[in-house]
């Protein structure tokens, strides 16, 4: 492919990668490689997501071979055209394509209804009449087998008529159910005849009001590996109890190349939720502006809280594939982001402004400073930034009862202006109320940045031109939750952060106005920040990505040390 991830020089090493090697190093596979994503467009996808991609996705590139990326579509209720959409461009926005194409499994309802005819010729399948209630009274529990239902035993010629009487639409919702005949004795419970078709008198998004019967996952995820040709099945450790269902069904219908199941532990993230039932949730409950609120753990919310896509690959390489559950640092995402924009272009930008009158530049004058682009990458060129009487700088850069090691600003006291000259605090103007609203500081006139005086400060501190800079919103966010694993808890919602956004009226130097989005710059000794989809030319409007150091480092170590040992 051309957009080929290629972030990590040795390319990962995992269980299911070695079987893969193994099964291509013995020759086991006569048409290559073949995965599949298969997804169910009820939501968006989020950063667990990120995982199965980047595994199923990345072998085929690795190795060669073909992935679809297959819409599990078979629960009309629930699914939508438009959460499809987003999937197929979260996929491409993380840098993976579709080599065998993209498919639905209702391009399938045809052949699978095939499938299901063949299992009831064979014997291995039943119509069932019971009501949802008393089959789940006849499944038994996991101390408890299950009793055979009383239509168990009807001829292969009853169960095909009803069967398709079933899809000509004769029958209401729940009247009967397709069943697999294997075992209500079996201690696996998904043995215990499971259903594989159920009446929905629905209308399906693709194929509208053609069917009233649609397939159950189980049935449809297997029949579609089946159909496609795919080698490794390869799904998350809450399906390794349908495995044998899977073998079961791949013993009984015809194909060219037996799929194999494998399974790998979900990615769990702290202090996020990744079931699209929670974050279903959190938008429909108002926590959040929509699927790809910047603080949302989806792709798209990554995305546009400025988390490049390089990130996100770069991440699930270094967790890795395993079969072992544990919580995984945000802090370790966040490092990954932090890696990925270290050569992001450096800016000045002030979000919690006060203002500074330097008392010797005379009104209306302005000169125009030389400022690296980078510190360490020369190459980034340079910019000029004005210098004007009035500037901005930031609130808690200056105190004014200031401990003897606050090296900003405070009165009587020296700081550097970045780029630009050493100002020493002469007074101090405040409202009515006792507020700092000004500083009336006096530039050193001789101390300009790259000069040829060598007068040094503790202390520099970022700023911005008053007359020159443009206003911004700039939105600072923080983790959506206070738990480390909100999940685990009952009422999951009362753990959400409530200072999870800090809305800040700011100004940017003028260089901010071109940065486009899906671009990151690093204002100054704030953090990574980019413009959010909502920037217009009349509005500038910035997320902060991740700030320039991990200040929860310690904590959430702490934290997830107790739950991981629990594990
Ligand atoms: P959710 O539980 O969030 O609703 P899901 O498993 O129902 O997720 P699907 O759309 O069915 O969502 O998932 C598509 C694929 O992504 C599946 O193969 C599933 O195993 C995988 N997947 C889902 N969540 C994770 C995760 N947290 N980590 C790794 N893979 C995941
Ligand atoms: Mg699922």
């Amino acid at each position: 492919m051309t957009d080929a991830p290629s972030d990590d020089a040795a390319a990962p090493r995992d269980f299911i990668r070695q079987i893969i090697a193994d099964d291509l190093a013995a020759e086991r596979l006569p048409h290559g490689l073949v995965t599949r994503f298969p997804p169910e467009p009820n939501g968006f996808l989020h950063i667990g997501h990120a995982l199965s991609i980047s595994l199923n996705f990345g072998v085929t590139d690795e190795n060669g071979g073909q992935t679809y990326l297959r819409f599990d579509d078979t629960n009309p209720v629930k699914e939508r055209q438009e959460f499809a959409d987003a999937i197929g461009d979260d996929v491409r926005w993380l840098g993976y394509h579709w080599s065998a194409g993209l498919t639905h499994a209702s391009d399938y309802f045809e052949r699978l209804y095939e499938a299901a005819v063949t299992l009831i010729e064979r014997g291995d399948a039943y119509v069932d009449s019971l009501s949802a209630e008393d089959i789940r009274a006849y499944r038994g529990t996991l101390t408890e087998t299950g009793k055979d239902s009383p239509h168990r035993s009807r001829s292969v010629e009853e169960n095909l008529d009803l069967f398709r009487r079933m899809r000509a639409g004769e029958f209401g919702d729940g009247e009967h159910v397709l069943r697999a005949k294997i075992d209500m004795a079996s201690p696996n419970i998904n043995l215990r005849d499971p259903t594989l078709y159920r009446i929905r008198h629905a209308s399906h998004q693709r194929t509208g009001d053609a069917w009233s019967i649609y397939p159950m996952y189980d049935f449809a995820h297997t029949l579609c590996d089946i159909f496609e040709g795919i080698t490794h099945s390869l799904c998350t450790l809450e399906f390794e109890d349908h495995r044998p269902l899977y073998e079961w069904l791949v013993e009984r219908i015809p194909h060219e190349y037996p799929p194999r199941q494998i399974e790998f532990s979900r990615l769990a993230v702290a202090y996020m939720v990744t079931s699209k039932r929670r974050l279903s949730a959190l938008v429909e409950e108002g926590h959040v502006t929509g699927w790809d609120d910047p603080r949302m753990p989806t792709l798209a919310g990554l995305r546009r809280r400025g988390y490049p896509a390089e990130a996100l690959r770069r991440f699930c390489h270094q967790v890795g594939i395993t079969k072992k559950d544990k919580l995984i640092e945000l802090g370790m995402l966040e490092a990954a982001v932090r890696d990925t924009l270290g050569s992001a272009p450096r800016r000045l930008a002030v979000v919690d402004p006060l203002k500074v009158t330097l008392t010797n530049v005379p009104e209306g004058d302005t000169e125009w400073l030389e400022a690296s682009n980078h510190p360490n990458e020369p190459e980034q060129g340079t910019r000029k930034v004005p210098l004007t009487r009035t500037v901005w700088i930031e609130r808690d850069d200056f105190l004014e009862e200031a401990p003897r090691k606050f090296f900003r600003l405070k009165p009587g006291g020296e700081v550097r202006l970045r780029y630009a000259y050493i100002i020493r605090c002469d007074e101090v103007v405040k409202d009515d109320n006792g507020n700092v609203v000004e500083l009336k500081c006096s530039v050193d006139m001789d101390t300009r940045s790259g000069g040829a005086s060598d007068r040094k400060v503790k202390g520099t501190i970022h700023w911005v031109s008053a007359e020159h800079s443009l206003p911004a919103t700039i939105n600072l966010y923080d983790r959506l939750f206070r738990e480390a694993e909100p999940a685990r808890l009952e009422n999951w919602q009362a753990a959400i952060n409530p200072d999870s956004l800090t809305v800040r009226q700011g100004w940017v130097e003028p260089a901010l106005a071109d940065v486009a989005v899906g671009d990151a710059v690093q204002f100054e000794r704030l953090g990574y920040f980019t413009p959010d989809t909502t920037t217009t030319d009349d509005a500038i409007v910035f997320n902060r990505v991740v700030t320039l150091r991990d200040s929860w480092a310690k904590l959430e170590r702490e934290a997830l040390a107790g739950i991981n040992a629990e594990a």
